[in-house]
């Protein structure tokens, strides 16, 4: 069955069609982090949706062309720079760095292209689109110098949040800096420098200033990417107004349509409550990795749930991940035995390789099922498993399975980092407890796999003798 996503825009799942029906790139914005603090586990959850949807492309057979913005100017990093009393640059980079380190961490695949908001090259393109803007009567210069845009001549304005625009007439409520506006819910394309900005400006025909948020988006999607896009996806906070002003912008420059497919990652939550600093329930990555768990496990953590259903981060689905990653481990290191066996090539006699159906494949071409996705590859586990414990897998079935897990791993990127060396100290107490059971000295048997365990390790009888693993948790 064909590849189908949630479009945000009809808020209907409809059948993936590229734009451009011939072999080039499936095109992707997505919107990155505004680096003014360290990005929290709620912004890596929608990053690992991307990159979920690019790897599940890609298994397809796509070819995707992804980028992903930097915001390093707007109101927060500028006030960020300001109480840091650092120029706005310094301010940014380290963020930025942290950013790089967190998605490494999190095995997420790099974009092709990260541009930053403040590179001149996409400034000058910001102007230009405000220009056009203005040329056409869609934007404005008001009395406070700054640049709106104007909503009420853009008729499709709200379609993507179904937002009702006089909705928003009727609620506003007027902020001071905001007077100077002609409708309530026209967004700034061009904020007028203000002495609170210190020396964040760049000059532009409306006198110095610097751009809003939402045309920063608009016109390195445009430089990078061209007028018209396959996907544009974000974090559901995205929607309205940023994604919403993008759509503004962008087609009221070309006259195109911007966007073929909308698609927002839902919330993440944290004990079941909103993530935030006064809670004590915000966490960064590194927070994660401080109470001793992986990276990989946090990507599992973070990657299980559908991404439009809200994710419930606790520490009791950290340790669900780690309990999931050491079946996989273990699952694996099974498989792998059974190829390394002597005779390991010849089936037996009943043996034929497995015809693995593509359920994984399927169920993420449903709008990125990765539960069901998930599911199929544990339930695969648990038959395999069952026929390796009743001696019924033969090494071709085995290499078969381990063909398709390298497959699905594409996508998954979850497997233990490594070959695992087993440290000499180890390896002797194995060897000890070896001659313990031999001798049939339970006690010192026992007493080594203890000793075994504190050392991350763990021992497992076979009919072929005695294997190490490491402990759950413990890669
Ligand atoms: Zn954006």
């Amino acid at each position: 069955m064909a590849l189908r996503l949630f479009n945000t825009y009809s808020r209907e799942v409809e059948e993936f069609e590229p734009r451009d029906p011939s072999a080039r790139p499936i095109k992707i914005y997505t919107c990155g982090p505004t680096v003014y603090s360290r990005a929290h586990i709620g912004n890596f959850r929608a990053y690992i949706f991307e990159d979920l949807l690019q790897r599940h492309l890609e298994l397809r057979g796509y070819k995707v062309h992804r980028v992903m913005n930097i915001t390093d100017v707007e109101d927060k990093t500028i006030r960020g720079a300001r109480e840091a009393g650092v120029r706005l640059q310094k301010f940014t980079e380290q963020f930025k760095v942290a950013f790089f380190e967190d998605a490494h961490t999190l095995r997420i695949k790099r974009a092709d292209e990260y541009p930053a908001a403040t590179d001149q090259r996409y400034i000058d393109r910001m102007i230009e689109m405000i220009s056009v803007l203005i040329s056409k009567g869609l934007a404005y210069q008001a009395d406070d110098k700054s640049v709106y845009f104007r909503i009420n001549k853009f008729p499709n304005y709200g379609k993507l949040a179904h937002f009702d625009l006089t909705q928003l007439q009727s609620t506003g409520r007027v902020k001071h800096d905001e007077y100077d506006k002609e409708h309530i819910g026209d967004f700034a394309l061009w904020k007028a420098w203000d002495e609170a900005d210190g020396d964040v400006k760049w000059d532009s025909p409306w006198g110095p200033g610097r751009p809003g948020w939402h045309i920063e988006c608009s016109a390195m999607s445009m430089a990078l990417l061209g007028d018209q896009i396959d996907v544009h996806c974000g974090g559901v906070d995205n929607i309205f107004p940023h994604h919403e002003a993008e759509i503004a912008q962008s087609e009221g420059v070309t006259g195109k349509k911007f966007v073929r497919y909308w698609l927002h990652c839902a919330h993440l939550l944290v004990d079941g409550q909103k993530m935030a600093k006064s809670l004590g329930n915000f966490y960064t990555v590194p927070d994660v990795l401080a109470k001793g768990y992986t990276g990989r496990e946090l990507r599992y953590a973070l990657l299980r749930v559908h991404y439009r259903v809200p994710l419930n981060f606790t520490w009791e689905g950290m340790n669900e991940a780690r309990e999931s990653l050491a079946r996989i481990d273990e699952w694996l290191a099974r498989l792998r035995e059974l190829t390394e066996k002597p005779n390991a090539e010849r089936p037996t006699a009943n043996g034929q390789s497995p015809v693995i159906e593509p359920a994984f494949e399927d169920a993420l071409d449903d709008d990125l099922n990765i539960s069901a996705a998930l599911g199929f590859l544990f339930e695969s586990i648990r038959e395999t498993n069952r026929a390796m414990d009743q001696n019924e897998m033969d090494a071709p079935s085995a290499r078969a399975w381990l063909d398709w897990w390298k497959r699905i791993n594409t996508v998954l990127d979850l497997e233990a980092e490594a070959e695992i060396v087993i440290p000499p100290e180890v390896t002797q107490l194995a060897d000890e407890r070896e001659n313990a059971r031999r001798e049939k000295n339970w006690n010192r048997s026992d007493e080594l796999r203890e000793r075994i365990f504190a050392l991350g390790w763990e021992v497992r009888d076979t009919k072929e003798g005695s294997k190490l693993t490491r402990r759950s948790g413990s890669t």
